[in-house]
Parts: structure tokens; C-alpha cells; sequence
């Protein structure tokens, strides 16, 4: 009840959530009180949580940030709601996110930017941002966010908290609204990597209903974050220090670099050769799959519908037209670009070889070192409305969409500020090394 009257008197202005569901929550709170009177609380059994907008709840609209989906109620809940469900955690609300997913600074929802709580003149990451601002607004102790191309961990980073992207399949995808289904991932944000380590027991696990998820048993995530980091071999990647790279975000990440060192942890340099192949790799990779998983959407079955089709091609026509923002359809129009006739083998399948080498890069750098660590975003949070070119805002993501098309894991700590707004230290681990990077960023808490 005390962080659903602070979203009222805060969040007014700064956008976080797109619905608040108190009575939800208060029954759900109500529920977990009577589990603990019976003795039977977990570690989030009553703990209060967000989820972005883009996971599927039962009974409460779910619009992936988009006009298009504005009226839509979603008859089931995603598998990852339904353990945080039975995990005795109460949803407080559903956050305010980029349009389907597509953005690194939350401008592109139809519901409205979010502002930064550090700093209201700027952007708090995307697509995950009303998860993010909303934890660092001390809104709710955590949220879900899922992460296509950074959308978890920019966010984290923006805004100060902690955030992590598990290895592609150890989370189940079902029922979260489909952006690139063979990059998306779901997982926590919150203050500490603790903390993500409780809500990750939660959520992970195989699950029938998604093919893609991993039949891996799920550890206690939590057993290994006092583990001592004496001898922990951390690799730099060249690519990562580079060119345009902000010199003050630099020094924040170098800073705490020094702090593993004091813990015992040795430090070299790797490179990752193919590095300046992943946004151009995932431009086209991303916005193919979105442009086949955005099909479904046409004004028949659910969503936005445009009034008084004359034809069913108008139906269509007018409906995505109406219900798609900018970005969306320019995704739209290069997706189903490279995936035409004549276009396919020059990008998509070049697109699908460059990834083979992208993630054999990272493949080849955990054979030297435990972990690669390095900034996960070139920049601190920009200004709102400073980025208007897409190409521009591509660019944001150098140093995060590489973990997405290798499938590894990635978490960023918040590490210090840069121009008064707060950096992550990006630290990466070879597929489900997840307790491995827990621990490692817990030691730096
Ligand atoms: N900026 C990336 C994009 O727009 C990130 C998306 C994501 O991780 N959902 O595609």
C-alpha cells in the first residue's frame, strides 16, 4: 500500500508504469500474508514487482507500449508471471516500454517517454525503461524486463540498478509478446545482483510451451554469491575501449576493474574481431524476425482495428498503419525487405553466417579467461530528444546486441558516474555461467 501511494504522488511524472493494478495487489498481498501465517514463505513471498508491459497477464492489458495492442487483454498469463505468481510475489503493475520492444531510450512508446529519476532531462534506456526507472525510483524493489538487444541491461545501466540477460533458453519465452524470437530473453532488474539471483531461481526453468527453452536443471542461484574471486581470470575485449567510447564512462569501468583486481582476479586483454559486424548483423537478423512475428497483427482476430473497412485489404492496410508507430514500421519495411526473394541470401543468411562468427568470438574468449568485462553502453544516458536519427540510435547499442546473437548471458552493475549519471560495468559469461556472474557482480555490492 506505501509504494502504491508513492507511484501516485511520483510517477505522474516520470511514466514508469503504463497500468497499476492495486486491487491485484492488494489481494495478492493479502495472499502472501496468509502464506507467511501458515508458515509457508519462500524469499519473494510477498515481495512487491513490475513487469514490463510485453509480458501476457490475465485479466490486465498488456500493449507492448503500442497503440496497436492498446485494447488488449490477454486471456493467460506468460509462464515467467505465473512462477513470480507462485513464488508468493505481488505485482504492482505493468511498465512503460519502447513499442514492441524496438528502442534504447523509451521514446517510442505510444504511452509517452520516461523520464530518468536521476535526472529528468534524460532518457532512462529502453526498451525496458519504465522497469528500470521505476526500480531506481524506489517505485518497486524490482521488475522483469526482457532483452532482445541490451533492452535490459542499457536500461540498468542508465539508471543506476542492476540488470541481467540469462543465456538464451534458460528462461521460458511463453506468453511474453514476441519482438525477435530467437534473441529475446527475459529477466531481472533490481537494486543488487542478489537480489536478481532470488528472482532468476524464480523464473528460470524448461517449460513445454516454449521449444526453445533448455532442459537444464535450475541451481540455487543465491549459493555462490559469497564465493571469493581469488584467481578469477576477467578479460577486456579491445573492441570494447574503443572509439567512442565517453572518456569519464571509461574511467568508471577501469575503476572497478581495479576493485576485482584487489580481490585476487587477474586482468588481460582478448579481442572480439568481430565486433563491428553485430549491429549491422542484428539490424538485419532483428527486424526479419520482427517483421514475421508483427504479421499477426492485422485487425482481425485482436488489437486495433481501423473504423469502417471498406475491404478486408483496407482492413489491413489502415489497422497497422493506425495501430504501428514510426520505428515499428520502419522495422516492419526492412525486415520483410532483406527477407524477399532476391534479397534473402545477400542479408539475412550473410546476417546468420556473421552471427556463427560473432558468437564463436566469444566462444573462443572464455577458453582464456572466466569472464569479459567492459562498459554496456558507450555513453551515459543521453538527453531526451537528442537522438532523432534511428541510425544514431543504433549505435547506442555497440556493446550489448553481440550477447544477444551469441545467446551468452550478460549482467551490468551500476559502477560509478559519469557527467552525473550513472554508468554500468557490463560483465559477460560463457552460456549458463548466470551463478558465475551473479557472483562476480555481488562481490562488487
Ligand atoms: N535497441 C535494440 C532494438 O531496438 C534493443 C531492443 C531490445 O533489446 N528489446 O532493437
Amino acid at each position: 500500500a506505501n509504494l502504491l501511494a508513492r507511484i501516485d504522488r511520483l510517477d505522474g511524472d516520470l511514466n514508469s508504469f503504463i497500468t497499476v493494478t492495486p486491487e491485484q495487489a492488494l489481494a495478492a498481498a493479502d495472499a502472501a500474508d496468509a502464506a507467511r501465517a501458515r508458515g509457508e514463505a519462500g524469499p519473494l513471498t510477498g515481495v512487491p514487482l513490475a513487469l514490463k508491459d510485453i509480458f501476457c497477464t490475465t485479466g490486465v492489458k498488456t500493449s507492448a507500449g503500442s497503440k496497436m495492442l492498446d485494447n488488449f487483454v490477454a486471456p493467460y498469463d506468460a509462464t515467467v508471471v505465473e512462477k513470480l505468481k507462485a513464488a508468493g510475489t505481488v505485482s504492482l503493475g505493468k511498465t512503460n516500454m519502447d513499442e514492441f520492444a524496438m528502442g534504447s531510450s523509451n521514446e517510442n512508446s505510444f504511452y509517452g517517454a520516461v523520464k530518468n529519476p536521476w535526472d529528468g532531462a534524460a532518457v532512462p534506456g529502453g526498451s525496458s525503461g519504465g522497469s528500470a526507472a521505476a526500480v531506481a525510483a524506489g517505485l518497486v524493489p524490482a521488475a522483469m524486463g526482457t532483452d532482445t538487444g541490451g533492452s535490459i541491461r542499457q536500461p540498468a545501466a542508465f539508471c543506476g540498478i542492476t540488470g541481467l540477460k540469462p543465456t538464451y533458453g534458460r528462461v521460458s519465452r511463453y506468453g511474453i509478446i514476441a519482438y525477435a524470437s530467437s534473441l529475446d530473453q527475459a529477466g531481472p532488474m533490481a537494486r543488487t545482483a542478489a537480489d536478481c539471483a532470488h528472482l532468476l531461481g524464480a523464473i528460470a526453468g524448461h517449460d513445454l510451451r516454449d521449444s526453445t527453452s533448455v532442459a537444464r536443471g535450475v541451481p540455487d542461484y543465491t549459493a555462490e554469491l559469497d564465493a571469493p574471486l581469488a584467481g578469477l581470470k576477467i578479460g577486456l575485449p579491445t573492441e570494447y575501449f574503443g572509439d567512442g567510447l565517453d572518456p569519464e564512462v571509461e574511467s568508471a569501468v577501469r575503476e572497478a576493474i581495479r576493485v576485482y583486481e584487489s580481490l585476487g582476479a587477474t586482468v588481460r586483454e582478448v579481442s572480439l574481431p568481430h565486433t563491428h559486424y553485430a549491429i549491422p548483423a542484428y539490424y538485419v537478423i532483428a527486424p526479419a524476425e520482427a517483421s514475421s512475428n508483427l504479421a499477426r497483427y492485422d485487425g482481425v482476430r485482436f488489437g486495433h482495428r481501423c473504423e469502417a473497412p471498406t475491404d478486408l485489404t483496407d482492413l489491413y492496410l489502415r489497422s497497422r498503419a493506425e495501430g504501428f508507430g514510426e520505428e515499428v514500421q520502419r522495422r516492419i519495411l526492412m525486415g520483410t525487405h532483406t527477407l524477399s526473394e532476391g534479397f534473402f541470401d545477400a542479408y539475412y543468411k550473410k546476417a546468420q553466417q556473421v552471427r556463427r562468427l560473432i558468437r564463436q568470438d566469444f566462444l573462443d574468449a572464455f577458453d582464456e579467461v572466466d569472464v569479459l568485462m567492459g562498459p554496456a553502453s558507450p555513453t551515459p544516458a543521453f538527453d531526451l530528444g537528442a537522438k532523432k536519427d534511428p541510425v544514431s540510435m543504433y549505435l547506442q547499442d555497440i556493446y550489448t546486441i553481440a550477447i544477444n546473437l551469441a545467446g551468452i548471458p550478460g549482467i551490468s552493475v551500476p559502477a560509478g558516474f559519469a557527467g552525473g549519471r550513472p554508468v554500468g560495468l557490463q560483465i559477460l559469461g560463457t552460456h549458463f555461467a548466470e551463478a558465475r556472474l551473479l557472483n562476480v557482480a555481488h562481490q562488487f555490492q
